[in-house]
């Protein structure tokens, strides 16, 4: 497996990255995951403008974009799969203990893993812990994702595969790696942004292609919703057939199935839409 790192591909095996980077020591970072088939990335522009979007809300100097794409070229090219993750990762870089983000440079990670097809359909949890939409962080994908493991390990105890948040004022806002949508009298809807929700891709596409609105939902939308789904990079568009005790039965529902066949026919149509 070969890795891009700080301008060059390296062997994963030997590819190394200081102990005092920022990055790792304070989750001082930022990062992307795209879905990379037979070789080719999606959405590499939309994820490339939240790279930078995300990089400038934390106060990083601004990532160099074509590097960043020569990387997912080169990685890609020299790691063949029919389905993968490639997961760019950007960081403060090197800074010694107790000091602050140093001026030394950051670090550029471009790496891919091997992923298999999610199922059509998946079983969630909510938990008690809120997302806060009014947090520095709010909406940028920042390598700080602690919170979102912790959920994460407590949705698959309850044998789900997602774990959803609300926000700070009690609203459906999203999940560790997903953003939600649900249906209501035959029409669709999805938390806006200002929830503090990540401005997800899959979402923005799901938004565009089916005409969801943008609403704001009460976390209790979950226990009277006539259909829920999920959309993320590496789940396109996935059903929900059960929302803690609740059952959703027959996921996919008609709508639910409707949006994923559009956003299927239309990603297929258009490698950077
Ligand atoms: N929300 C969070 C917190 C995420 O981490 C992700 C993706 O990883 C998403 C939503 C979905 O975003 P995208 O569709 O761009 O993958």
């Amino acid at each position: 497996m070969k890795i891009w790192l700080n301008g060059e591909l390296q062997e994963l095996d030997s590819a190394r990255v200081s102990v005092f980077d920022h990055g790792l020591t304070v989750g001082d970072g930022v990062f992307e995951t795209l879905k990379a088939t037979d070789g080719q990335a999606f959405a590499l522009t939309r994820h490339l403008d939240r790279l930078a979007r995300s990089a400038r809300g934390l106060g990083l100097p601004e990532p160099d974009l074509d590097e960043v794409r020569r990387a997912c070229a080169a990685v890609l090219e020299a790691n063949p799969m029919p389905l993968g993750r490639l997961r760019i990762t950007y960081t403060g870089g090197l800074s010694p203990l107790g000091s602050d983000r140093g001026d030394q440079g950051q670090t550029l990670v471009v790496a891919l893993g091997e992923v298999t097809r999610r199922p059509d359909s998946t079983a969630v949890i909510t938990v008690p812990w809120t997302r806060n939409e009014r947090s520095a962080l709010a909406g940028l994908k920042t390598t700080s994702y602690a919170e979102n493991v912790v959920a994460l390990a407590r949705a698959h105890e309850a044998g789900a595969s997602e774990a959803l948040f609300a926000n700070t004022v009690g609203q459906l806002c999203e999940g560790t790696g997903s953003n939600v949508f649900v249906v209501l009298d035959g029409e669709i809807h999805t938390p806006p942004v200002a929830s503090g929700c990540l401005a997800g891709i899959t979402r923005a596409l799901a938004v565009e292609w089916t005409g969801a609105r943008e609403t704001d939902l009460p976390l209790d939308v979950l226990d009277r919703a006539d259909e829920v789904f999920l959309t993320s990079t590496l789940r396109d568009v996935q059903a929900v057939h059960r929302v803690d005790d609740r059952q959703l039965p027959g996921a996919p529902g008609p709508v639910t199935a409707k949006a994923m066949r559009i956003f299927d026919e239309r990603s297929g149509d258009d490698l950077d839409p």
